[in-house]
């Protein structure tokens, strides 16, 4: 082995550390301003979001940026969502430790992080292939080992492995895809942005019980389209 080699390796976790320890303090300031500042107060969501490394889900060029108030490219035109909107739909799902979750839109991979630090499985579909992969691969180098990944139309949910104690719909619909409210358990709870094609859409709550499903709006939202196979 060249003798240099172990120096090397030395000076490279130092550099690791660093540039990992350089990101916490953003963090922190992040979880105070934009999440306990505002409304939200579950206290695991709080902690996940204050534990994952959200530059690690965004290109290098926008590691820096990755703690701002604000969406941010992700590739394929689609975005990471703010992180205020990623633990505002976290928490408004109310996750309990024992729960299986859907995710439909897996994007960068970091919803789906913040809620495997919270339930017991993660489900997640993504359409875009190339981004599905990513996100399954920075999942697992993360040490994530509750979450699966499927490529696909999320509109059809993941029925074998339903029913799900919630769901959360990262992308924009035009209505709620049916499948999705079959696939939710009694007492299940689903998030989901819905309205008209590149506008404003508003965030629903649908909450279902004995059969029943309640449905409420939360706010205004603007989110990527939710796209579907074939056109
Ligand atoms: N939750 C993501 C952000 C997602 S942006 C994150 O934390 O990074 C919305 C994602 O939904 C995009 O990646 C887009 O490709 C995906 N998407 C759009 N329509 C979809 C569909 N029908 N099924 C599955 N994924 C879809």
């Amino acid at each position: 082995m060249n003798r240099w080699y172990p120096i090397f390796l030395c000076l490279g976790w130092l550099h690791a550390g660093v540039g990992q320890a350089e990101f916490e303090p953003l963090r922190e300031r992040m979880v105070r301003r934009q999440l306990r500042d505002r409304d939200i107060h579950n206290k695991e969501v709080l902690q996940a979001m204050g534990d994952v490394p959200r530059h690690l889900f965004v290109p290098e060029q926008y590691h820096s940026r990755a703690y701002e108030d604000r969406p941010l490219p992700i590739g394929e035109g689609q975005t990471i969502s703010q992180p205020y909107m990623v633990a505002y739909m976290t928490q408004v799902i109310r996750p309990e430790p024992g729960d299986k979750v859907l995710e439909i839109g897996t994007g960068s991979g970091y919803q789906a992080a913040i809620l495997a630090e919270l339930v017991q499985e993660v489900y997640s579909i993504e359409i875009v292939e190339s981004l599905g992969s990513q996100a399954s691969d920075r999942l697992k180098s993360l040490g994530y080992t509750n979450v699966r990944i499927r490529v696909g139309d999320g509109y059809h949910g993941w029925p074998e492995e339903a029913p799900f104690d919630a769901i959360v719909v990262t992308a924009g619909a035009e209505e709620i895809p049916l499948p999705l409210i079959d696939q939710l358990a009694d007492g299940g709870r689903l998030v989901i942005p819905v309205g008209p094609h590149s506008g404003v859409r508003e965030l629903l709550l649908l909450t279902k019980k004995e059969g029943k499903v309640r449905t409420e709006s939360l706010m205004s939202v603007r989110f990527v389209p939710f796209t579907r196979e074939g056109g």
